[in-house]
Order: C-alpha cells, then structure tokens, then sequence
C-alpha cells in the first residue's frame, strides 16, 4: 500500500472516528436532557397529587395539576382509586410496588412510548397507594428515529469528503518526496555520481532528506574517485613494474647470449649483468616494502644513536654515482641524539634522500645537515639540482609519481613514498622544498627519544 494511501486513510479514519463519537454524544445527550426534563415535571406533579391527598382525589382537580398530555393516576394495588383520564391501567413496576420511587418507560397496547413515575404513599409504614404520572415520548422517539439515518449518512458522507480529501492533500504533501525519488532512481539509473537532486524548496522534513541524500553522493563521488584514482595507480604499477623489470631482465639475457657466443666470460658483460640483477632486486624490495606497508606489518622499533647511523649512511652514499660536492654538515652534538627507530629503515629513507639528490642534481653541491627543531631533529638533503615544479611538488611522495618520467633516471617512482612511510613509522614527517632551477631541500623530522632516566622510576 502508497505511503499516500495509507496517510489518505489514517486521515479519514481519524476524521470519522471523530465525527462518529460528534454523533453517538449528540444523540444520548438529546435524549438524556429530554427524558430528564420530562423525570423532572412527572416528579413534581407527583408530589403535587401525593401532598394534596386525598382532597385533590377527583378528577377535575387532578386535571388542573397538569396539561392535557399528562396522566395522573391514583391507585391502590388493585384498584383505581382516580386518575386524570380515561387511560386504562398503568403497570406498577416491580421497586415501586415494593415502596420505591420509579421511573420507567413503558408502551401502551398500542406499542406508543410513554414515560412513567410511580411514587407510594405510605399508610401505617406500608406502601398501600401509589400515584402514577405519564407522559408520552412518542415525540422523542421520532425526532431520534430521524436523527439516526441522518447522522449515518451525514457520518458516511463526512467520510468519503475527508477521504478525498485526505487523498489530494497526501498527495500534495508527499509531491517532493515523490520529486526526490524520482531523481534518485535517475541518478541511480544513470550511474553518474555527478548528478545531484534539485531542491529550491524550504530547509524542513524533505529539504534535509534532499541535503543528506546529495552529501551521501558527494562522499560517494570521493570514495569512488579515490578507488578509481588507487586502480589507476595499480595499474600503472603493473605497468611500470614490468617495465622496470623487463629492461634489466632483456640487458641481462641479451649478456648471457653474448657470453655463449664468446665461450668466454667478460668481465664488463658480467658487471653489467650484476648491477641489472641489483637493480632488479631494488625494485622487487621496494614494491615488497610497500605491500607490507599496506598490510599493516611494522617493524619492532628499538632506541637508537642517530649520529653514527646518519654519517654511515653518507660513507656509503659516496659510493653513489654523482658529479656534485658531497657536504656534511653533522655536528657532534648529533652522536648524542636517540631516536626510537628501526636502523635499516632509516638508512633506506637517508639513502633514497641521497640518492635523489645525486639523481637530480648534475652540477652543484649536495648537503646533509643536521639540527635541532622542537622535540625533535631534523635531517635535511639540500640540493643545487634542477628542482620540482609548484604543481610536482604535493605529489612526489605519491607512489609511483615521477616527475619527469623522462629524466627520472630509471626510477621508480617509489623512493619518496617509501621514506614518508618510514617518517610516519618513526611519528616523524618528511617534507620539500624546492624552486625550479635552484634546487631542493628534503627535511625529515624526527622525534627525539629521551628514556625515563632510572632516579625518576625510583
Ligand atoms: P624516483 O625513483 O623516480 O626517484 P622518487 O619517489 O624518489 O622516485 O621521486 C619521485 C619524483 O620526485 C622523481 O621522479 C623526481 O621527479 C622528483 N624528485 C625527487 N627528489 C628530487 C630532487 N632532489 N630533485 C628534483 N626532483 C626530485
């Protein structure tokens, strides 16, 4: 059943009941003050007859105690004492006979309605005489006969108009609503999260709806856009890993083939062909240290010497390739720092800065620097080398982002991710500067680790 149908009936069925109740109060309250009205005059009349007895017990005097359409009747058990007209025999109702003031309605051998009050009088404590006042309802019985029928069809005929009605305002009240579904299962059709549903309306019941449904679309266009944009990264990861891949594996079967042609072993050829394996190996380590990133696997992190650690990371950069002056600006203040950390890590992060560095700079200096800022150190590689454009630099820590894929020097694209991972693993952060032509400079901004010393424990 329509949520307008349903209101539509409520509606009416509400309306009606109402109206219902409206009829059934009229009609016992009509009653009700009829009858009473008529208790009260026999009632008085009665007292009347019962006080004046027996002097008023003849009939012309009973006559002048009320109007023509009321009956007085004195009677003993058996027998009619007097009465105010030829009526016949009132019944004596059981409680009157038994000395109780009655009222009871009661019909004639004819079936016509009349209302009757039975008072006794007492003669030696006993009820011996009663005197019976009546008088007909057959005016009320008619006028509620009518108003039955009436008040039915007038009860129907209220129900059938608010239903209608019901019916044309649900509608009306239930347009928007209708309006909104509408777009929606449009919008669903079309599979175009772009789509919003067009509201003008007030900010009430059906505004709101139409405010959160767009907000859920808003949110699912993100979350969409966001999985589409992380499958396009996986693609192109596929895509740049069997590219990676390939070059090394063809340099190295092209050496295998040369060196079975020779049926000697040259060393240049095997040179070659180890340092395509190595980089074949770099590759794989790094997508490897990314899937782990991914499936949430940490390394244990353990305190730390950060000097030693950072100046042998630059020995060994100085075996890098690179045509630059190669500077350390390490104080020594810098052996007495301790960091919360994971050594390997952290070489890997530093070397990749270095790396980097030596990659994109072809002329000009290279220096690491260290120093103090807040809670924390920071490692900076600045550069003189060729720099990152404005709109480059918010995305080179994104994974495979190359800059220049051209000029990227064989890289992957997965350096920097790899060391923003390895800043968050330790709650530091890494950051870039860089001006195009001038050079870059790499901060990696670690947290100081101060053990609790063993006097504060105690
Ligand atoms: P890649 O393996 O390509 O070097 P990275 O994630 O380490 O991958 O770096 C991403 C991109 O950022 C590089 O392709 C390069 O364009 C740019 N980049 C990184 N370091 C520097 C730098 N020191 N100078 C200029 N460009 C840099």
């Amino acid at each position: 059943m329509s949520l307008r149908l349903r209101l539509a009936l409520l509606y009416s069925a509400q309306m009606t009941a109402a109206l219902l109740l409206f009829s059934f109060l009229l009609y016992y309250v009509m009653h009700w003050s009829y009858i009473s009205e008529v208790d009260a005059t026999l009632k008085s009349v009665a007292w009347r007859v019962a006080e004046g007895a027996p002097l008023t017990w003849s009939i012309p005097s009973l006559r002048s105690l009320a109007d023509r359409s009321t009956f007085i009747m004195v009677r003993a058990e058996d027998y009619i004492v007097t009465q105010s007209s030829d009526f016949g025999s009132f019944p004596l109702p059981a409680r009157a006979a038994a000395g109780e003031p009655t009222f009871t309605t009661e019909r004639d051998v004819n079936g016509e309605p009349y209302r009757l009050f039975s008072l006794p009088i007492y003669v030696n404590d006993q009820p011996r005489f009663w005197v019976q006042v009546a008088q007909p309802t057959r005016l009320l019985e008619r006028v509620l006969a009518n108003l039955r029928p009436l008040l039915s069809v007038a009860t129907a005929a209220f129900a059938v108009v608010t239903g209608a009605f019901s019916w044309l305002l649900a509608g009306r009240a239930l347009k928007p609503i209708t309006k909104v579904a509408q777009a929606a299962e449009a919008i669903g059709e079309s599979a175009d999260l772009s789509l919003r549903v067009p509201y003008k309306g007030p900010g009430d019941e059906v505004g709101s709806l139409v405010h959160t449904f767009n907000g859920m679309l808003d949110q699912l266009q993100e979350l969409y856009g966001r999985l589409a944009a992380a499958v396009d990264a996986q693609k192109r990861f596929v895509a740049d890993a069997s590219h990676e891949l390939r070059t090394p594996l063809t340099i190295i079967r092209g050496n295998i083939d040369y060196l079975e042609r020779a049926g000697s072993l040259d060393p240049e050829a095997l040179a070659d062909m180890k340092s395509e394996a190595a980089r074949m190996s770099q590759l794989l380590e790094e997508m490897l240290a990314m899937a782990r990133a991914d499936a949430g696997q940490e390394p244990e992190l353990e305190p730390l010497a950060l000097g030693p650690l950072v100046r042998e990371v630059c020995d060994r950069a100085k075996a890098l390739p690179h045509n630059v002056e190669f500077r350390r600006e390490l104080p020594e203040a810098l052996d007495r720092v301790m960091v919360l950390g994971h050594a390997e890590w952290l070489r890997r992060a530093l070397l990749i800065l270095l790396d980097n560095a030596f990659k994109y700079t072809p002329s000009g200096t290279v220096t690491v620097r260290a120093g103090r800022q807040g809670d924390g150190v920071v490692l900076q590689v600045i550069d003189t080398g060729r720099g990152i454009a404005p709109e480059d630099l918010p995305r080179v820590f994104d994974r495979f982002y190359r800059a220049d894929p051209a000029r990227s020097g064989g890289g992957s694209g997965l350096g920097l991710a790899i060391a923003s991972w390895v800043a968050g693993l330790h709650g530091g952060r890494l950051t870039a500067e860089s001006k195009v032509g001038e050079g870059s400079t790499f901060s990696l901004w670690l947290p100081i680790y101060r053990p609790a010393s063993p006097s504060a424990n105690s």
